[in-house]
């Protein structure tokens, strides 16, 4: 079963009286476990595209299903429980909290959805801090942390909850290039490790090779998609 199906889908943002069209006419299919990148110049539709993936946003016209269900059709608390339980999210700010921990960070998804018990938790979020190499690390702060050490921590965070799919939104643009590349890297072990796909936007076209699948996105349009590797879908 895809992970992520849209059929024409198509975004329109008022702004006054003019109609913007993010993102038109997609249709996309991704299978789990891919590892995706969505390239383009500024303003070509990347973010709009992973916000409604992200189940962030509500298309205009067209239909988008993420694991089968019709995302669209969620309301605002049904959206954010399917994300909490299915979605993980990387951010260009890596956006930790700056009063918690490493670990207290990695921990924070699971604590607010209070499922797993204590030494599971523990065990989880020491698992996955060893796992993004952090292991060393899990009590300093974040501004104790370089930019890319605060990235693999975010990372693991992304995954604590155990998602199908992570979408990061321009994830490496504050990184020096070999960070990034690391970072990227990263990303691909990690989707071996917890077969989990990865989405990312960029423009950086020194890490878009990296990527399995690249979807080029124009003017809101979808270009091309170029499959490389050992995952080739229609
Ligand atoms: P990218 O992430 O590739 O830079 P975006 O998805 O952010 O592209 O933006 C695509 C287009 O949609 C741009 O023209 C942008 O100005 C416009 N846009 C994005 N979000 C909004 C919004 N909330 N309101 C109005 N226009 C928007
Ligand atoms: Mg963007």
């Amino acid at each position: 079963m895809p992970l992520v199906e849209m059929d024409k889908v198509s975004k329109m943002y008022r702004l006054g009286a003019v109609e913007v069209w993010a993102v038109r006419d997609i249709d996309l299919h991704i299978e789990e476990g891919s590892f995706v990148a969505f390239v383009g110049p500024s303003g070509s539709g990347k973010t709009t595209l992973l916000n409604l993936i992200g189940c962030l946003d509500k298309p205009t016209t067209g239909r988008i299903r993420v694991g089968g269900f019709d995302v669209a059709a969620f309301d605002r608390t049904q959206a954010a429980q399917f994300r909490g339980k299915n979605i993980g999210f990387v951010f260009q700010n890596f956006n930790l909290v700056p009063v918690l921990t490493a670990a207290e960070n990695v921990e924070y998804p699971l604590i607010m959805v209070q499922t797993r018990p204590e030494p599971e938790r523990q065990k989880r979020v020491a698992d996955l801090m060893e796992a993004v190499g952090m292991a060393g690390r899990k009590d300093q702060f974040p501004d104790q942390l370089s930019g890319g050490q605060q990235q693999r921590v975010a990372v693991a965070r992304a995954l604590v909850s155990r998602p199908k799919l992570v979408l990061a939104d321009e994830p490496t643009a504050n990184l020096d290039h070999d960070t990034a590349y690391s970072i990227i890297n990263l990303m691909k072990k990690m989707r071996a490790d917890f077969n989990t796909a990865f989405i990312f936007s960029t423009h950086d076209p020194r890490i878009i090779g990296e990527a399995e699948i690249v979807i080029t996105l124009e003017d809101g349009r979808l270009v091309s998609r170029e499959e490389s590797g050992r995952r080739v879908h229609a």
